[in-house]
């Protein structure tokens, strides 16, 4: 059996651990620093209430892999068929948007200027190739500059900071629609909705996202695996450009575990500072590179209120910078036992750089800012609040800057030399990607690794295969 060392235990580990476990070809260790495992897909308690760490939904066009959360949750699995709302020009239009909806509500002065703003960026445009480099160059392209300024720009901002210096790959991962034509074709109901631009059912695990984690850490022990909390891989043992021996920090003791493969799902630069000093030219290369990657930090708030339910949506999304979250769900529509009777609770999502002003605000000054705007908008009453608590996740949304992808490149390209190195998962990669793509990353790696494939031949489709993730709300 070949041990492989598996670094981190959110989805992105754990999907490699549960895949390469029940082939009964491979010893798997799996070693997360918290005392849970599961990362930003986990569950947790805070006194009645179970959480999860912001809306998640199991969704799935990747082949089969639908199927196989299926098969993990069992009858655990409730279908629900979704329903978003985005809340724009002071109002709730559905999500995705539909063009009647908009045409509604978006007033005859936006829409006028919207339609021709549109046209003459399709005249201008005629017969002459842009070079795309930015998100701002991708949606001006294709949906026209005022409908950019007045929704992606402001969106854009707000999640990602400053969209002129944000690289075009984040728009074709997380916008659907090819263009303004194919939004009106959609909108006018003369092409349908494909599973690739909307998912119009999901599945959510009975008492919260974290049964997925906690069924595939119990598939990995199962197999005879193991999955150890509140450890810390300090430092590497190399020999011949191979990853030899992995020394942890299992609460305060050292132990020491041997490695045919390891697989990373931890930040880049945690992985780097692992390495011993005197690894060589390519580790080094790579530990300077890596600082030039940006991140976004999550910040969760939670608001309990003295109230039995407040939306209908399994989320909505606030794209205007006057609101300050991005985006609320309430938990209870995901499963209403989670929560107690007669209670909420609403979990606003939002971003912000690690050392920006919204993150490192005060846990109070933060939930007073949400429990404002939810005032404003007219979703809550001051009164109802109860009680609140702040949750954040340093630096776990990749910001893709315009030329990324050639240090991100030289990354990878250092680290491939490592022999028995690899990467999977969001965090690990360093790519924008869901909970589904870190099964189909831990389903490719094994089926690679079963059929002898070298490891500089699984690098490179991994990357292929990333870069076509897709994120569908
Ligand atoms: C608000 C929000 C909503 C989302 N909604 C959805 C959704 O609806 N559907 C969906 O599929 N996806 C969704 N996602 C994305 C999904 O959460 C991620 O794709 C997934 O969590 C990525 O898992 P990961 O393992 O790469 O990272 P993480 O979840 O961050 O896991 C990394 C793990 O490594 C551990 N770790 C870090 N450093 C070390 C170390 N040195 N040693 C040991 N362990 C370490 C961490 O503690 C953590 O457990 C959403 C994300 C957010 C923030």
């Amino acid at each position: 059996m070949k041990r492989v060392v598996i670094l981190g235990g959110g989805l992105g580990g754990l999907s490699a651990g549960f895949m390469l476990s029940r082939t009964g070809k491979f010893d798997v260790t799996v070693v997360e620093k918290e005392s849970a495992v599961g990362g930003v897909c986990g569950t947790f308690r805070h006194k009645d209430f179970l959480l999860d760490y912001g809306a998640h939904k199991v969704y799935s066009v990747i082949p089969g892999i639908l199927a196989e959360f299926k098969m993990l949750l069992g009858e655990e699995a409730i279908q629900h068929k979704k329903k978003n709302g985005i809340y724009l020009f002071g109002q709730y239009l559905n999500y995705p948007i539909s063009m009647a909806d908009l045409v509604l509500k978006m007033g005859h002065k936006n829409l006028f200027q919207c339609g021709i703003s549109t046209l003459k960026g399709m005249v201008a445009r005629t017969g002459r190739k842009r070079k795309i480099e930015s998100y701002e160059d991708f949606v001006v392209s294709k949906f026209g500059y005022n409908l950019y300024e007045l929704v992606f720009k402001p969106l854009a901002d707000k999640v990602w900071g400053s969209p002129e210096t944000l690289s075009a790959d984040i728009a074709k991962t997380r916008i659907p629609s090819a263009n303004i034509l194919d939004v009106l074709a959609r909108a006018l109901g003369l092409k349908k909705e494909k599973a690739t631009t909307d998912a119009r059912f999901f599945y959510y695990p009975k008492g919260g996202f974290g049964a997925l984690a906690d069924k595939m850490a119990r598939e990995i022990v199962k197999n005879g695996g193991s999955v150890i909390t509140e450890t810390k891989a300090e430092s590497f043992q190399l020999q011949n450009g191979s990853i030899r021996k992995v020394l942890l920090n299992v609460n305060g003791n050292k132990k020491t575990v041997e490695a045919d493969i390891v697989i990373s799902a931890i930040h880049l630069d945690q992985l780097l500072s692992i390495f011993p000093e005197g690894s060589g030219k390519n580790i080094e290369n790579a530990g300077d590179l890596v600082n030039k990657l940006e991140y976004r930090s999550v910040i969760l708030v939670y608001l309990f209120l003295d109230k039995e339910k407040v939306i209908d949506d399994h989320w909505i999304f606030f794209p205007g910078k006057d609101i300050v979250f991005s985006r609320i769900f309430e938990q209870k529509n995901m499963d209403r036992d989670m929560v107690p009777n007669g209670k909420t609770v609403l979990c606003c999502d939002f971003t912000d750089y690690e050392s920006g002003i919204l993150y490192t605000q005060s846990d109070k000054m933060l939930a007073d800012k949400c429990a404002v705007d939810l005032v404003k908008i007219g979703l809550i009453k001051p009164e109802w609040v109860q009680d609140s608590l702040v949750r954040r996740f340093p630096r776990f949304y990749p910001r893709y800057g315009v030329g990324y992808k050639t240090d991100l490149g030289m990354i990878y390209d250092e680290l491939q030399t490592v022999d028995n190195l690899l990467l999977s998962g969001r965090i690990g990669f360093y790519n924008y990607n869901n909970a589904d793509h870190c099964l189909d990353m831990g389903r490719f790696i094994t089926d690679s690794l079963l059929a002898g494939m070298p490891m500089k031949g699984i690098w490179e489709e991994l990357k292929k295969r990333i870069s076509e993730y897709r994120i569908i709300d």
